[in-house]
């Protein structure tokens, strides 16, 4: 009997810890702070420099705008 309360103890301990580890392990790692948030693209029509992550795209060139990425790019 006490035997038996000894081994559902160490599996409960054996459960916290592992749900503890995989928890610990979700959080992210600290950013190195130069994320790709900061790279900074050009627009192929007026070659305004803005955020790649705000850029409209068409067939590789980006635009700064859907104005700019109907319009092409600058010849
Ligand atoms: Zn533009």
């Amino acid at each position: 009997m006490l035997g038996r309360i000894l081994i559902i103890m160490a599996l409960v301990g054996l459960g916290l810890w592992l749900l503890r580890k995989a928890m610990g392990s979700r959080t992210p790692p600290p950013s190195s702070g130069s994320g790709d948030q900061a790279k900074l693209i050009a627009c192929a029509h007026c070659g305004a420099r803005l955020p790649a992550t705000e850029a409209v795209w068409k067939e590789g060139q980006s635009y700064c705008s859907m104005t700019h990425r109907n319009l092409g790019p600058k010849s």
